[in-house]
């Protein structure tokens, strides 16, 4: 029996995940299921997959979950420290799906315990690429891409030698808003930018797939993952969302990868790595579908991309500040605070606001280092938000 745990159970990715592995409950022993604020769902599940713990990421919930698992012999804790100590539980295989900067902590502690660490949690990446990976190699633990360009990236490189990458494309639906003209944008919804033509994901990646900071995410998720350099990183549009990514190799060779858009693709994958098992995902049939589409994508139309290339260039803990700044401006537009266009503007001038600043971007990457330019980025994009709207 294999012991797993799956941080972000309640949610898009970590209840795809929970439907794999609810499909052979012999085959697993689940440790730890951890969750936000859906609490019934939460709870639900832990009790169908007679979880060890179930940790609510919100201390006021506890109560609540305690009283849903009554009896039930799963444990119930609440809090970042409780997070952190269902990290710390031995299981051979984690899912990081916890959405946001709050996952970093309980994947390096996950990771610091040797396992397998089922990555979608691409925020860890961006926020803290290079000591996520070294905690990794210093820990031998494994960390497997579930984003499915990753995944899919990775497929591709199976058997074969990064010195003979050329360059890495990863394929962007265009979201939302991929075909409205631009002047539009300025007047898109919450609830607009929510619809997501090609994937059913989380609220907030998909109204990071209209915006493209999403796809600005994935080009360093892809840089700090496979260590290949940025120029080397192409996006294409590619509105059928069926090849997820390519690589090209210095013979010229392009090897795709293309599957129906099932998350529980990539992350039964990385379940199931390295042997390829049979899985419930549907089967593409290419007559069917007639042609595929590629375009670059609009720079105009999507600024996150230019932004994401910058964050590459000055490195440190540049990253940090940008996920953190585009966490931040997020929530503003949710709560009808900045417009769908104003959201890149923020970003980038916390960007310049923050950049000449070398004793934070240049400071070690330590956690209280990454956190510091968390809180910084955040409430400078707060003040920016509040600049725009007086
Ligand atoms: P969801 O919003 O659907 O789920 C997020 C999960 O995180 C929920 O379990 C939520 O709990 C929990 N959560 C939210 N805030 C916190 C917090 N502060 N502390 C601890 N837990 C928290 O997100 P997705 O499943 O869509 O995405 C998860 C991750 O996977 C993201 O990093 C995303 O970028 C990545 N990803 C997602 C894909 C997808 O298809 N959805 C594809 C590729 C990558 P609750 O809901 O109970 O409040």
């Amino acid at each position: 029996m294999r012991r797993v745990s799956i941080f972000g159970a309640t949610g898009s990715i970590g209840q795809s995940t929970i439907d794999l592995i609810a499909r052979t409950p012999e085959a697993y022993d689940v440790v730890a299921l951890t969750g936000g604020r859906n609490i019934a769902r939460l709870a639900d599940d832990a009790v169908r997959l007679g979880a060890e713990l179930a940790v609510t990421a919100h201390d006021e919930l506890l109560d609540d979950l305690r009283a849903a698992l009554v009896g039930t012999g799963t444990e119930a804790a609440a809090g970042e420290s409780a997070l952190i100590e269902a990290a710390v539980r031995p299981a051979d295989w984690v899912m990081s799906a916890i959405v946001g900067a709050a996952g970093l902590r309980p994947g390096l502690k996950a990771l610091e315990q040797g396992g397998t660490l089922a990555l979608a949690n691409k925020e860890s990446l961006v926020t803290a690429g290079p000591l996520l990976m070294e905690v990794a190699r210093a820990h031998g633990a494994t960390v497997l891409p579930v984003d499915s360009e990753h995944s899919a990236i990775f497929q591709a490189l199976v058997g074969e030698d990064m010195s003979a990458v050329e360059r890495i494309i990863i394929t962007a639906s265009g979201g939302a808003f991929r075909d409205w003209p631009l002047a539009d944008l300025e007047r898109a919804t919450v609830k607009e930018a929510s619809r997501h033509p090609n994937w059913a994901m989380g609220q907030r990646i998909t109204i990071d797939s209209a915006s493209m900071f999403n796809k600005a995410l994935e080009i360093i998720e892809t840089h700090e993952f496979f260590g290949i350099a940025p120029e080397r990183i192409e996006v294409l549009v590619h509105p059928e969302s069926l090849v997820h990514a390519l690589v090209g190799f210095r013979d010229g060779a392009l090897m795709a990868h293309l599957g129906v858009s099932d998350m529980r693709h990539a992350i039964g994958y990385a379940l199931n790595w390295p042997a390829r098992e049979a899985l419930p995902v549907g089967r593409l049939d290419l007559a069917g579908i007639g042609q595929l589409n590629f375009r670059h994508p609009d720079e105009a139309r999507y600024p996150a991309l230019r932004l994401a290339r910058e964050v590459m260039a000055r490195g440190g803990l540049s990253g940090a500040v940008f996920n953190a700044a585009k966490e931040a401006t997020l929530d503003g537009f949710i709560a009808g605070r900045i417009g769908f266009t104003g959201m890149a503007g923020v970003v980038e001038a916390v960007l310049e606001r923050i950049g000449s600043n070398e004793g934070l971007i240049d400071a070690n990457m330590t956690l209280d280092n990454i956190r510091a330019a968390d809180h910084v980025a955040r409430s400078l994009a707060d003040e920016e938000m509040r600049e725009r709207a007086a």
